[in-house]
């Protein structure tokens, strides 16, 4: 050691630390909360290491969060007793976005008229202390290393790693020093502090201490600001909706209000504690294409893994935590894919976020349809890859109709109100509801007063195809051959007045239309299905339906 190497951030690391600096951004306390999160991170992750190795923790086995101000040098320190990081792991995780869902903030944010309001929604970790700080030291020390790193930069393209006399460094953990800037002097006061933990951090499952100035460990008087109890554990009775949503912002990274919180215990042959959020509004990363969950799973109070995909894919959107009485806490990766209790666990917390969803759509119809406004085209998801949960799905499913308005309709209304001889529920594909509305395809549609299905997300082409149909209505495109349309009655006084002149009239155009195009098309065809247009082209009765065959086209191009 004793060398300093310079290092560069990555090209999107600098771009997010310049927004960060520049950006006139009202709401920058939050940078406190994600150091508090990452500091619980860190000592969670210890704590289910030293479940297999306890001597990791042997010499200090009470896990803590230490902030500490110093007014007069204008610095404020966060410090953990967590797993602490080397050498590589301080440049690959302080040099880099470590997160897809940062970069999907970072491609969000060039799209957005009004940044600062974005920055203001979602976490964007370690980085945000440059909204604050001039000049970041991180000391770390990994749990049972015998070397300790400090890593220093002002964010402005550079930072700096070299050895720490062990003296200086923690013994075990990281200790974050932020230089605060001229304008963020007040974040080394006391109270500031205390306010922002109250606010944002009350709940993170470690305890959260605050030392009197000048004082870092132990020495000095200290004031605990956070228990660390585990919330999800206390019985409901005993958790006000305060406390639930400042957890919802600790887990699920969102600067939003759950529109859906889900807090039970489950007893019986398994017995598990659980606290879900549905969030209100859409995260960044809901089409990343590696769609995995955000449910934490907990052995008894020790945080295992968010890896353990407890709710399906077309889940993903929740967050929260599921605790397991019953599981062993060193869980191999094998255990996590094969375990019974797991398993029953997965289908026990599916089958309540599905009834509480349910339920939301019963009795509060204003938050469902925020929910299904950010989260519908992934719930839809499920109807195809999930046939068993497709009863369900399709109950909780809204649909933009020919009827809806700007309103939601629901299957169950559509099928209610089918015209006599009506035997399928038409839909018509596209990329957006203006350009659907206005297809000539519907004409015939809106003239007998038959309700069609608008459906504008890329997921709909695929469900609409496998999902074989509600109620025993198999669904049916309207681009789809010539229907059975022309069994359902036109209101009197619309009926074509059809003369044999004319039908004869039409007989020998379909005749010339066909000699002029020749192989461009398969058929022409004299229908009912227009009232306006003159023309419009379908697809043959058992191909693909036109949206779809485009959608394929896209992913083979
Ligand atoms: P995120 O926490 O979402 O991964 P951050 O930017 O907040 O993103 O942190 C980046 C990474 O740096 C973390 O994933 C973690 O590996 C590492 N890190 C940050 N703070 C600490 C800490 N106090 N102790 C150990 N590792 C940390
Ligand atoms: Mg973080």
């Amino acid at each position: 050691g004793g060398t300093a190497e310079t290092l560069s951030f990555e090209a999107e690391v600098s771009r997010l630390l310049h927004l960060m600096v520049h950006s006139v951004y009202s709401n920058k306390d939050i940078f406190l909360r994600e150091l508090i999160s990452n500091a619980a991170d860190a000592c969670e992750r210890l704590r289910h290491l030293s479940v297999t190795d306890a001597s990791l923790v042997a010499d200090d086995p009470a896990f803590r969060i230490v902030l500490a101000a110093d007014k007069e040098a204008g610095t404020l320190t966060v410090a953990d007793n967590g797993i602490g990081m080397d050498h590589g792991e301080l440049i690959a995780n302080l040099g880099t976005i470590a997160r897809s869902g940062t970069r999907a903030f970072l491609e969000g944010l060039e799209a957005s008229d009004d940044r600062s309001a974005l920055i203001g929604q979602f976490g964007v970790g370690f980085y945000a202390s440059f909204m604050v700080a001039d000049k970041v030291e991180v000391l770390s020390r990994r749990a049972g290393d015998d070397r300790a790193w400090s890593w220093t930069s002002d964010g402005l393209g550079t930072f700096t790693v070299e050895e720490a006399p062990l003296e200086s460094a923690p013994a075990r953990g990281t200790r974050v020093v932020l230089h605060l800037n001229e304008e963020s002097r007040d974040y080394a006061e006391d109270g500031t502090i205390e306010r922002i933990v109250r606010e944002y951090s009350a709940h993170v499952p470690i305890p959260i201490v605050l030392a009197s100035t000048g004082e870092e460990e132990g020495k000095g008087e200290e004031r605990q600001l956070a228990d660390g109890s585990a919330l999800w554990r206390k019985p409901k009775s005993e958790v006000k909706p305060e406390e639930l949503k400042d957890f919802y912002g600790h887990i699920g990274g969102h600067y939003d209000d759950p529109a859906i919180t889900i807090h039970y215990r489950a007893e019986g042959r398994q017995e598990y504690s659980v606290l879900l959020f549905v969030p209100s509004s859409k995260p960044f990363d809901l089409f990343d294409p590696n769609r995995k969950g955000r449910v934490k799973l907990y052995v008894r109070r020790v945080f295992i893994t968010d890896d353990a995909e407890i709710l399906p894919p077309w889940l993903r959107f929740v967050r929260g935590v599921v605790d397991s009485d019953d599981l062993p806490l060193n869980l191999s990766r094998e255990m996590l894919q094969n375990n019974p209790v797991l398993d029953a666990i997965r289908r026990g917390v599916t089958n309540r976020v599905i009834s509480e969803l349910e339920k939301c759509a019963d009795k509060d119809a204003e938050t469902y349809a925020k929910v299904w406004d950010a989260f519908g085209p992934v719930l839809k998801e499920g109807i195809y890859e999930d046939p068993e949960r497709r009863d369900a799905l399709f109950k909780l499913a809204r649909f933009r109709t020919t009827k809806s308005g700007d309103g939601w309709r629901t299957l169950a209304e559509i099928v209610a109100d089918l015209k006599e001889n009506q035997t399928a529920l038409y839909y018509a594909l596209g990329d957006d509801l203006s350009t659907l509305k206005r297809s000539p395809h519907l004409e015939g549609y809106r003239a007998r007063d038959v309700e069609v299905l608008l459906l504008a997300d890329p997921v709909d082409a695929f469900w609409v195809r496998t999902a074989l149909g509600y109620d025993g209505k198999p669904f049916q495109s309207v681009t789809q051959g010539v229907a059975d349309l022309d069994k359902i009655a036109l209101p009197e006084d619309d009926k074509p007045k059809e003369e044999a002149a004319e039908a004869g009239e039409t007989a020998s155009l379909v005749t010339a239309l066909k000699d002029a195009l020749g192989e461009a098309v398969s058929d022409v065809r004299a229908s009912e299905r227009l009232s306006e247009s003159p023309v419009c082209l379908v697809a043959p009765d058992l191909g693909y339906d036109r949206q779809l065959e485009k959608l394929l086209a896209q992913q083979e191009g």
